[in-house]
């Protein structure tokens, strides 16, 4: 490198781009921007042939993201952002626009009912919730405003699995968009857009990532309403960082081997608590796919289980707000991610003071089992 004045090479002291060899890893573009030769080259991203300009646009990084799981997904494209919330903010002004109405299940993740139910308001975007359950119940809601139906392909946090075949029948009979929170399945269990889901997003600072390191989301689907998803995001801002970006898809190569492990894991705790005495009800799917049925496990406690106690005796296994990563933890729905949801509501949906969730991990499953029942005995 040309020697040049301190202060200079402080900014230009590091090598030119390569012509070694690649890395095997992936690099992280922790970068804004990318730079050009000369106005010809810039001139060359405005025509389609240069792919990267501004990492609010585009980065090699997050453009893996968003394409891994598209991949995955069985899709054409896909789009990396700042968050699960985030992914579904942009895919729903990909298809909505004001006067539009949108029409929801009452059994969301407790963000996307907030977003659903405060913030589309200001875009002018009108939300229906109606219990899934019964596809009557949906057709019914149905209005000449209607332009996208929302569902969760597995339910948080009593895991009732969604008829999306049904659901998607419906909406092509109607001529409207259908869009699929796939986060608690992912596509290692399911792939809602092989079934003719427009929209399929992700927080991928669950199973995507799978590691708790990471705050993201994606969503996938259809390209044209990628493309229109794609300039939401670059127009609010809500893009995901490089490194966020990269920290995700090292977590996304994983995904098989820990969606096989915690699915089984969970097969065999809710088949041991099911047996328990202190337990009331559990909660765990059935049929989501030949492969397994996820790697949550819903529980209401019995009665006469102290639930403070058994937060209080569970050893190794942590209390957070959270799930899908490689550590056993559990959750108070009533306390977090339900907290926002009105009481009448909840208690319709079933979530009570006794209703723990657990997020099972790659442990063994012996030491899983024996935390939970020590647990329980415990608070008797
Ligand atoms: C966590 C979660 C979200 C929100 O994702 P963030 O990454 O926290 O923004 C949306 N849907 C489901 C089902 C979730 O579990």
């Amino acid at each position: 490198m040309r020697e040049m004045n301190f202060n200079t090479n402080t900014v230009h002291f590091q090598t030119k781009e390569p012509s070694r060899n690649a890395s095997k890893a992936k690099p992280i573009y922790q970068t804004s921007a990318f730079v050009f030769t000369d106005l010809d080259d810039m001139e060359s991203f405005y025509e389609g042939e240069k792919e990267y300009l501004y990492s609010r646009y585009s980065n090699p990084n997050t453009d893996d993201l968003g394409k891994g799981v598209a991949l995955l997904e069985e899709t054409d494209d896909g789009v990396a952002t700042s968050s699960g919330m985030s992914a579904i903010l942009a895919g729903v002004l990909a298809i909505a626009n004001p006067g539009d109405h949108l029409l929801a299940s009452d059994d969301l993740y407790g963000g996307t009912y907030q977003l659903f139910a405060q913030e589309l308001l200001n875009f002018g975007i009108d939300v229906s919730f109606v219990s899934f359950q019964s596809i009557n119940t949906v057709k019914e809601a149905f209005t000449d405003k209607t332009v996208l139906i929302y569902t969760e392909s597995v339910t948080n946090p009593l895991l009732r699995v969604e008829n999306l075949e049904e659901v998607i029948a419906l909406a092509k009979e109607k001529g409207v968009k259908t869009m699929i929170d796939n986060t608690f399945a992912t596509p290692y269990l399911l792939k809602p857009a092989t079934l003719g889901a427009d929209l399929v997003v992700h927080s991928a600072t669950k199973y995507i990532g799978g590691h708790s390191d990471v705050t993201a989301g994606v969503l996938v689907g259809e390209q044209e309403l990628i493309n229109k998803a794609r300039g939401k995001v670059i127009t609010l801002g809500c893009n995901l960082s490089p490194f966020e970006a990269w920290l995700a898809c090292r977590g996304l190569k994983t995904l098989s081997i820990r969606m096989e492990r915690q699915s089984h894991n969970a097969k065999v705790l809710a088949k041991a608590l099911e047996a328990h005495e202190g337990v009331e009800r559990v909660f765990y799917p059935k049929d989501v796919s030949e492969k397994g049925n996820g790697a949550m496990v819903s529980v209401d406690l019995a009665d006469h289980v102290n639930v403070e106690q058994f937060f209080r005796s569970l050893d190794w296994v942590k209390i957070a707000p959270t799930l899908a990563g490689v550590e056993t933890t559990v959750s108070y729905p009533l306390r977090t991610s339900h907290r926002t949801i009105p009481d009448e509501l909840r208690k319709e949906l079933g979530i009570g003071k006794q209703l723990v969730r657990i997020s099972v991990g790659i442990e063994d499953e012996r030491d899983i089992v024996e935390a939970f029942v020590k647990a329980i005995e415990k608070a008797k």
